[in-house]
């Protein structure tokens, strides 16, 4: 404020709830003339117009949403300088009639919020953003330019002084610790399980539920309005009446949980959020801080809970090969859609890390801290630490001799497959089925034998080429390997696979023995008698077994279950997944 006042431009990058709008509303008071507020978000400024003509300020908004009728009476006021403040959409700006007004009236002072929406690296890119720096170069007298987000790395940073033409700005990075929040990451072996509990735990607070698509909010939100809970949806699917509705009803807590896509929370203003659980892994860690932080703006205690599993990021790789915009050409979205892939390791390296999670929030936001918070779920979790020695043996001899097979080093898929015994194509035609490392961690499941890997790679064990992306031992793999070196790996508590999980596999016997079993069975009895061939020729009894206790629910983890190849895959996948996910959905009630 002090920096605006005395005719400086700025930067003010501060959370939602950091009390970025007060920045501009209050030199809008102190200045002379009017004060622009381009924004892209009509809620958001219908919400904040309101809340400033209630406390007395003249204040108005330029949208779609206003009749022929009302922009005109907007106009005639602006005209006659009633207002101190015209909130005004970017799109806007080169309308013949605003540039009228412009050179009629004294603007002291342009404010750009969401500002991050200019650069194509931010999440929300709007092209039509970057007409504001032509804009203000028409105007008669270059106002302040006051630039805010609650979002922007430091790359984002510079694209908004650049593009926005910010001349010497005060930069001020700020707030983005927000100490009431508790977060976790937990990885429950059944989710809809998981969310339950943690629901029934808070019953009659208030709590939103972000899951990653449409289909996954219509089945989470009718298992959970089955099971009592006062549940309603929000995605971009529904009629706007609907989604009007039920914004109302989670306003006034009507419903106190609301189940949505990301499309939700824009420009939503309810402080008493007391939870906000993500049934799936959000691509990006802005998205994630953006959407968790609308939990406890009241400043009352909150919890951040990421509940993940594997599959996510297949389901986030998949939003972001088909994410794209037709407003870029096909070169930016190359470019944006490897940044989005940068995004998204960043955001599973969240889900990963057993460092403290906060830390790595402020980390990845500029902001300093200390080491670890104590309001977090690494930070108060239990550790165990394990000896691995044995399994990190097994990988780094495979890495070791797989190299030694082909002449050359390959990536972590195929080791993971050859440490496994897959059966597919790849490996068969590399001959690396006949090596001695091959199967030899057949128990484990892909996400196991990965996470070693991870932490051996982590650890100087192993690290992977960066222009080819293939994993190569280091000085150090043979310390473990011929010198009898311990590995050692901390790992909280909770996330340790029981150990009946990793003996059991693959199961052929009490495992089996479940209900899904029991479904899978069916159906592979429908199609032997329908192909007219004996049942253990559309999947084996081990195969079944270990489809039941994996239950794949995409077709890639359908080919992680021993015994399916791709041609089985493409002929029966649909189908196992259908009756997995039914039964799935049954087994919530
Ligand atoms: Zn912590």
């Amino acid at each position: 404020m002090d920096a605006i006042l005395s005719g400086r431009d700025v930067l003010g990058v501060m959370p939602t709830g950091g009390g970025k709008s007060m920045c501009y509303q209050i030199p809008a008071l102190l200045l002379p003339g009017v004060t622009l507020v381009v924004s892209p978000l009509i809620s958001l400024m219908k919400d904040q117009v309101a809340a400033l003509t209630a406390a007395g300020v003249p204040a108005a908004f330029l949208n779609s949403s206003l009749s022929g009728e009302e922009l005109r009476a907007v106009y005639s006021q602006a005209h006659r300088g009633s207002y101190k403040l015209l909130y005004i959409a970017p799109e806007r700006l080169e309308g013949e009639g605003f540039a009228a007004l412009t050179r009629q009236v004294s603007i002291s002072l342009l404010a750009v919020d969401e500002a991050h929406c200019i650069s194509q690296w931010g999440q929300d890119f709007r092209p039509s953003y970057r007409k504001i720096a032509g804009f203000v170069a028409r105007l008669p007298r270059r106002p302040v330019v006051a630039a805010f987000t609650a979002t922007a790395t430091g790359q984002v940073q510079e694209d908004i002084i650049r593009l926005l033409e910010l001349r010497d700005p005060v930069r001020e990075v700020t707030g983005f610790d927000r100490p009431n929040l508790f977060f976790d990451v937990r990885r429950p072996k059944n989710k809809m399980n998981a969310l339950s509990q943690l629901i029934r735990e808070r019953t009659g607070r208030s709590g939103i539920v972000y899951c990653a698509t449409r289909s996954a909010v219509e089945r989470v939100c009718a298992a959970l309005q089955e099971q009592g809970v006062p549940a309603a949806r929000y995605h971009a699917g529904l009629e706007d009446g609907e989604r009007r509705q039920n914004q109302d009803d989670f306003q006034f807590d009507r419903k106190t949980v609301m189940v949505a896509t990301n499309a939700f929370g824009m420009g939503i203003d309810k402080s008493n959020v007391s939870f906000v659980i993500h049934y799936n892994m959000p691509k990006s860690l802005e998205a994630y801080y953006q959407e968790a932080g609308r939990a406890g703006r009241d400043g009352e205690e909150a919890d951040c809970i990421l509940l993940y599993s594997a599959g996510d990021i297949t389901t986030a790789r998949f939003l972001i090969e088909n994410g794209g915009s037709e407003e870029l050409s096909p070169e930016e979205q190359a470019v944006v859609r490897r940044r989005d892939y940068e995004r998204l390791n960043v955001m599973t390296g969240y889900c990963k890390t057993t460092g403290c999670l906060r830390g790595y929030l402020l980390d990845y936001f500029g902001q300093e801290h200390g080491a670890r918070c104590r309001n977090c779920g690494n930070c108060q979790g239990e550790y165990v630490t394990e000896d691995i020695t044995v399994p990190a043996q097994m990988i780094l001899s495979c890495v070791v001799r797989v190299r030694e097979r082909l002449g050359y080093s390959v990536g972590k898929t195929l080791i993971v497959q050859v440490l496994r015994g897959s059966r597919e194509q790849r490996v068969l035609d590399l001959k690396l089925d006949g090596l001695s490392t091959y199967g030899l961690m057949h128990r484990l499941s892909a996400a196991r034998v990965r996470e070693l890997m991870d932490f051996l790679e982590l650890e100087g064990y192993l690290r992977v080429n960066p222009a080819h992306s293939t994993l190569e031992p280091t000085g150090r793999a043979g310390e473990a390997l011929f010198h009898g070196e311990k590995v050692l790996m901390p790992m909280r508590a909770d996330r340790v696979p029981p150990p009946e999980e990793e003996r059991a596999r693959p199961a052929a016997g009490p495992v089996g023995q479940s209900g899904l079993l029991a479904v899978l069975r069916d159906v592979r009895a429908r199609l032997a008698q329908k192909e007219n061939v004996p049942a253990y020729i559309v999947f084996s009894n081990a195969a079944l077994a270990d489809m039941a206790a994996k239950a794949p629910r995409t077709l890639e983890e359908f080919l992680e279950v021993s015994g399916v190849g791709r041609v089985k895959a493409a002929r029966y996948g649909g189908i196992f997944l259908k009756a997995i996910a039914d039964y799935e959905a049954k087994s919530v009630r």
